[in-house]
């Protein structure tokens, strides 16, 4: 098998006129952390929702796993269950309490019978330290909990790779720490994770390999060592010396 995890060659994305991915080209291998750094609208969350068909891409190739998600005969809706998002915004069902928000996919989607989706639930609430919560409402939780409830609600699919779009932009500062230890344990674990963040101290220490977005284009990549550390571009300089 192919230590590739996920390769996606020629990207492109267009809304109506905008063209938002140029032609993108990235290669997560098994077990990564690929970082995605970059200004807002540089098309981040475009490339995210490419590789997790939430959006179609007008041109270029994705595969995630040896399968061609870009293959007009897939099956998408496979396809997706071995691929967990965790969103920004926590998106947990609010009418449903911890436990039915991680069971309920893998009911539906996975075919899992009420007890083997509830010990996998409970095992991966455990994981992101929530197995008390377990009855507990999403309203009733802090929105780091809700965050790595989300977590542990994608990872009771199984998933091969992991993607993250800034999860932690919308929590409390006091908060964020918790959800960067869930996904450090997480990359500690051998998990591929493909992680959109402005977390640059997180970048430096975890992932594998950063890569610089601005415009559509990856305008810089390599070890976080080397991107953040010393980047070699005008423009990732410039973006760093914001952030930082
Ligand atoms: P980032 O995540 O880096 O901030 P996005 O991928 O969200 O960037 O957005 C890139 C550009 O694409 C922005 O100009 C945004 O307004 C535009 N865009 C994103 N999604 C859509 C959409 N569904 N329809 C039209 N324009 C969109
Ligand atoms: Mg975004």
């Amino acid at each position: 098998m192919s230590e590739i995890s996920v390769e996606i060659t020629g990207l492109k994305k267009s809304f109506g006129s905008l063209d938002v991915l140029k032609g993108i080209d990235v290669t997560v291998n098994r077990g990564d952390v690929v970082c995605i750094i970059g200004p807002s609208g540089s098309g981040k969350s475009t490339l995210l929702r490419c590789v997790n068909l939430l959006e179609e891409p007008n041109d270029g190739k994705i595969v995630v796993n040896g399968v061609e998600l870009t293959d007009q005969d897939v099956d998408i809706d496979l396809a997706r269950t071995k691929i967990g998002m965790v969103f920004q915004s926590f998106n947990l069902f609010a009418h449903l309490n911890v436990l039915a928000n991680l069971t309920v996919a893998q009911r539906k989607v996975l075919k899992r019978g009420e007890k083997e989706a509830q010990e996998i639930a409970l095992r991966n609430l455990d994981r992101v330290g929530l197995k008390e919560k377990a009855n507990s409402m999403p309203a009733q939780l802090s929105g780091g909990q809700q965050q790595r409830v989300a977590i542990a609600r994608a990872l009771s699919m199984d998933p091969d790779v992991m993607l993250f779009d800034e999860p932690t932009s919308a929590l409390d500062p006091e908060l964020v720490g918790d959800v960067l230890g869930v996904m450090r344990q997480l990359a500690d674990e051998g998990m591929t994770m493909l992680v959109v963040t402005h977390e640059m101290q997180f970048a430096r220490e975890v992932a594998d390999k950063v890569i610089f977005m601005d415009g559509g284009y990856i305008v810089e990549e390599g070890p976080a060592a080397e991107v953040i550390g010393n980047p070699q571009e005008t423009r990732t300089q410039e973006f760093l010396a914001r952030v930082l």
